[in-house]
């Protein structure tokens, strides 16, 4: 990552809060560009995107956007949505989970709230065969985060996971104290501003954490999903994964709708289970900065759109 680069990085990751830019790029980004990485703004949008990518071989998760929900009673209309999503995702028989924030189920709000709006879903996904992940989110939410995760599975779900972020230096303290449950996880390399007493600044420091977060987690009991488009570190488990013997069962490489779908395809064609985390709905705005912010070239396609209208 240049110098250029991380500078965009952290103008585009604030201005993400600011609710006027928000309400600016809203207003027509989709036409612009944001349909790129997002699978549409209503259920039944996403349903057909979804059905394409299973029919390509891809499995695939979804997520209602929406975050840092400060109004209770506005939880219990994500959590009701999520539960007519997961009925949707039966009725169509799509090769869908689902993964949320717990934000949006009122998080910043308290921790028993979202604990019990997260366990009436995965209860709920339960029914249904299905499975839920919970993301990871700011700094500040993973002790709670990982909590909560704990507690679903010391009552006894299985169908729940949870993200861990390589860029924080807790983290491989975290992924040992999880191993016990042999729990479901998520490693990414991680999405948000955070400060350098927290996480590694540099980008060569995150990809090696990576490396070894997904090296210890194979090697434990449980499942890993290699959240990553670094082909780098793609290849590197697949080769850790054969050294080892790790059967094929036991990890699936996980990508984002829109970003290198080639490279989703040719995963499956080599015989590796791929999933696609395609989110929809109206509030998409701090989801697709944080795209571009991952890779601020992706401005310039935004910017092209600008130009073509
Ligand atoms: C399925 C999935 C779930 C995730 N869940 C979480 C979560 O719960 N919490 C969290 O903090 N983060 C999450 N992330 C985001 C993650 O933390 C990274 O920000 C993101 O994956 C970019 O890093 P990278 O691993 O792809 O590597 P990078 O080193 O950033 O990128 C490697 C290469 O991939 C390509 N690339 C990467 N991102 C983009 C993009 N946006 N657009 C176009 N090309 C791109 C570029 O070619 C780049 O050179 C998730 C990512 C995925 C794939």
């Amino acid at each position: 990552m240049t110098v250029l680069d991380r500078v965009l990085r952290r103008a585009i990751l604030s201005a993400a809060d600011s609710p006027r830019l928000g309400r600016l790029v809203q207003r027509h980004g989709m036409r612009l560009g944001a349909a790129r990485f997002v699978a549409g703004e209503t259920v039944d949008e996403a349903v057909p995107v979804l059905r394409r990518l299973n029919e390509r071989g891809l499995l695939t998760n979804t997520t209602i956007l929406g975050e840092g929900v400060t109004d209770e009673q506005q939880t219990r209309v994500v959590v009701d949505d999520y539960r007519m999503l997961l009925d949707r995702i039966a009725a169509e028989r799509l090769r869908t989970n689902v993964a949320l924030k717990l934000t949006h189920l009122g998080l910043a709000l308290g921790e028993e709230l979202a604990y019990a709006n997260v366990r009436e879903l995965v209860e709920h996904a339960a029914s249904l065969g299905n499975f839920v992940r919970i993301d990871m989110e700011e700094s500040a939410y993973v002790d709670a985060t990982l909590r909560i995760y704990r507690r679903l599975r010391e009552s006894g779900l299985v169908n729940v996971g949870t993200v861990l972020q390589a860029y924080l230096y807790r983290t491989e303290a975290d992924l040992e104290s999880l191993l016990e449950l042999e729990p479901n996880l998520r490693i990414v390399k991680g999405a948000y501003l955070e400060p350098p007493e927290v996480a590694y600044p540099r980008k060569q420091d995150v990809d090696a954490a990576f490396a070894r977060l997904v090296e210890r987690s194979l090697t434990a009991a449980g499942f890993t999903a290699v959240a990553t488009h670094d082909e780098r570190l793609i290849e590197h488990t697949i080769a850790f994964a054969e050294r080892e013997r790790v059967p094929r069962q036991r990890f699936q490489f996980q990508l984002l709708y829109g970003v290198r779908p080639q490279l989703q395809l040719e995963l499956v064609r080599r015989g590796h289970a791929v999933l696609v985390a395609a989110p929809y709905g109206p509030d998409w705005y701090r989801y697709l900065m944080r795209r571009l912010a991952e890779r601020p070239a992706n401005l310039l396609f935004f910017a092209r759109s600008l130009l073509r209208r």
